[in-house]
């Protein structure tokens, strides 16, 4: 089958909701996911990119563009995501469609200041929409995923969690916890075969239009997104605990690397702050001398070779 063939990795069947899908990267999952088969719910609340006001319409229009581009089955929800109604976009899902099987975590707002001026309102906002309104979806989907064995959640990271971004500690502190949340439900999840991943993307879109040069946007479509978020999502895909980092056509994993390190002896005499201070460069030496732990951990009991070591010393 070739590159381009729609069919190989169809959704017929599916059903998918994807939070924030009446603009930027979620109208792109939808209307992709729409083109292959399944059936979408297009929530979006239609404020400002801070997050303000409400129209329908950005929800509605893409339901439209469903149903008039391919013939599609999609449904609009306006709820807005991190508040009291969050469950009901499932519920939405259930109502229309009679399940759910695929949740994008997509929907964001920014309130971008300097550390030194962001006050708490600026950040519970951030964390409220992007984290816990993830918490809330994901937890209404869950129980459906859980009885059907079947379940694909995408959260949606950012380079700006995984590196940090100046201007953006609420986003950031958000978009990391949205990392470890997804890692989480990973291991959880597993036996449900319900797969959980991170992508943490770069796109043109209102949130990155005002602060990207016009040369490095023109190379960041939207489109270039969407293939990694279907891929992941479909039944065939076995992928979960995984991040990925995506931008301009370029797909790659992040994965945690744990420095080889020093083991210190735990006798009172050499368990000081001195010892670490003389040893400090092997403490953060990545070339695995003397000993070579858990290099890429991804879970707790990776520690396990740790603690043996050192009890041995
Ligand atoms: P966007 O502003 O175009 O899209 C976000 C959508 O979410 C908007 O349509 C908005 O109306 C909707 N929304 C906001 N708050 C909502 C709420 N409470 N309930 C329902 N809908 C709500 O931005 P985008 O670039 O398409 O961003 C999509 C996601 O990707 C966000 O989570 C964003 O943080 C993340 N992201 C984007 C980039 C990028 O480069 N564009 C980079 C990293 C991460």
């Amino acid at each position: 089958m070739s590159a381009n063939s729609k069919e190989e990795l169809n959704f017929k069947g599916r059903v998918v909701v994807i939070t924030g899908a009446g603009g930027g990267l979620g109208r792109h999952y939808a209307l992709d996911f729409a083109q292959r088969g399944a059936k979408v719910v297009v929530n979006d609340l239609g404020g400002t990119l801070g997050g303000a006001g409400h129209d329908n319409k950005a929800a509605d229009l893409v339901v439209k563009e469903i149903k008039e581009k391919f013939g599609g089955e999609a449904v609009a929800n306006y709820d807005a995501v991190g508040g009291e109604q969050t469950a009901n976009i499932i519920d939405t899902a259930i109502k229309a469609f009679g399940k759910v099987d695929i949740i994008i975590n997509n929907a964001g707002i920014l309130r971008d200041t300097s550390f030194a001026k962001m006050d708490v309102k600026q950040f519970n906002a951030v964390v409220e929409v992007h984290l816990t309104g993830a918490y809330k979806l994901t937890k209404a989907a869950w129980p459906y995923m859980r009885e059907q064995k079947f379940g694909r959640v995408i959260n949606t990271a950012s380079p700006a969690g995984l590196y940090g971004n100046f201007g953006q500690a609420n986003y950031s502190a958000a978009k990391l916890g949205l990392v470890g949340f997804a890692e989480t439900l990973a291991k959880e999840g597993f036996k449900y075969n319900i797969n959980v991943n991170s992508i943490a993307p770069l796109a043109r879109s209102r949130m990155t239009e005002d602060v990207l040069p016009p040369h490095i946007l023109k190379e960041l479509g939207p489109e270039k997104i969407s293939p990694l978020v279907l891929y992941l999502s479909h039944e065939s895909t076995k992928v979960t605990n995984s991040i990925f980092e995506l931008a301009a056509g370029y797909y790659g994993q992040i994965r945690w690397e744990r420095s080889s390190g020093q083991i210190f002896n735990p006798n009172e005499k050499y368990f000081t702050p001195e010892a670490i201070l003389h040893k400090w460069k092997d403490v953060n030496s990545f070339d695995n001398k003397p000993f070579k732990p858990v290099e890429h951990p991804f879970q707790l009991t990776d520690y396990n070779d740790l603690i043996v070591k050192a009890k041995k010393l």
